[in-house]
């Protein structure tokens, strides 16, 4: 059995992680962590059944020291995962992150901590399959259209933009893609922000909208022709094959890995 702790239990992502973990026959939930007083166990909480008898805890430090799970899955928000990060590999418990939200700066310090604990951990940016095969189509795509734009489209409530799949698939194109300067050379926004943020010359733009999950279009333009690759995530379940998979593939690793199209 994998001893798995949750970070975020009430969240839109936490929940159905809860059910994953709890409902997985090689998976034991052994903790939660929350930032609010929920009560001990999660089966105080009205959103999970009385069987759920799994401690609550609200200092990562104490769930880490007390409990020694295996692996710390992260479904928090963008300004507490990079402390709970450093934290867990600083414990050796191997982190699974979902939370999006990392600087360079930041991935790069992790990477290297979890080297030197010579201990796995996986940053995964999205956790849906379609998801990976879009960045990985994209980047094929980018050898031979360098005329790109991508168009990512969340839930108003998300915190953080561009989306960390944005940003992963806008790193994947530009390894692929010839240094190229896109657009009119003399191009002028009359509106601040009209041609989005760009990463590398390549332009994210974002979509904050009620009613929408997560979604992506990236668009490659040649003489003549479009080519779109595009994934929709509708509901949250579309995410719960990559977190099962990241669980366990996390404890035959060694180094941090950043997206989940590197050990998939
Ligand atoms: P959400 O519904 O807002 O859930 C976040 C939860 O974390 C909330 O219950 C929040 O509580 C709680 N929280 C905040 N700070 C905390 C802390 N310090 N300790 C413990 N819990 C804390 O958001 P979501 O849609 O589930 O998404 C969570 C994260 O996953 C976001 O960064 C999102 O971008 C990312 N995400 C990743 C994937 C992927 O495939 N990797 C897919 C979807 C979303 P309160 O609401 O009470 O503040």
């Amino acid at each position: 059995m994998i001893r798995v702790a949750i970070g975020g239990p009430r969240g839109k992502m936490g929940q159905e992680a809860v059910h994953t973990v709890m409902n997985h026959p090689e998976f034991e939930l052994v903790a939660v962590l929350d930032y609010k007083d929920i009560g001990r166990h999660l089966s105080e909480s009205s959103e999970f059944p009385s069987s759920y008898t799994v401690p609550v805890y609200l200092d990562l430090k104490d769930l880490l020291n007390q409990q020694k799970p295996d692996v710390f899955v992260d479904l928090t928000t963008p300004h507490q995962v990079y402390e709970h990060t450093k934290m867990c590999l600083m414990s050796e418990v191997r982190p699974v992150i979902g939370t999006t939200g990392f600087t360079e700066e930041q991935l790069k310090e992790c990477t290297e901590l979890a080297k030197r604990m010579h201990l796995g951990g996986i940053i995964a940016p999205n956790f849906a399959l379609g998801a990976v095969l879009m960045m990985k189509f994209a980047a094929m795509a980018a050898s031979y259209f360098p005329d790109v734009e991508i168009i990512e489209m969340h839930h108003d409530h998300k915190l953080d933009a561009p989306s960390g799949t944005a940003y992963k698939t806008a790193q994947l194109i530009s390894e692929n893609r010839i240094e190229h300067m896109q657009g009119h050379p003399d191009e002028k926004e009359t509106l601040e922000g009209a041609r989005g943020a760009f990463y590398e010359g390549i332009p994210i733009h974002s979509v904050r909208l009620p009613g929408l999950v997560a979604h992506q279009q990236v668009l490659f333009g040649g003489e003549g022709q479009l080519l779109t690759i595009r994934h929709d995530s509708f509901n949250r379940q579309s995410f719960m094959s990559g977190v099962s998979f990241s669980i366990k593939k996390v404890m035959d690793l060694e180094e941090l890995i950043y997206g989940l199209e590197n050990v998939l």
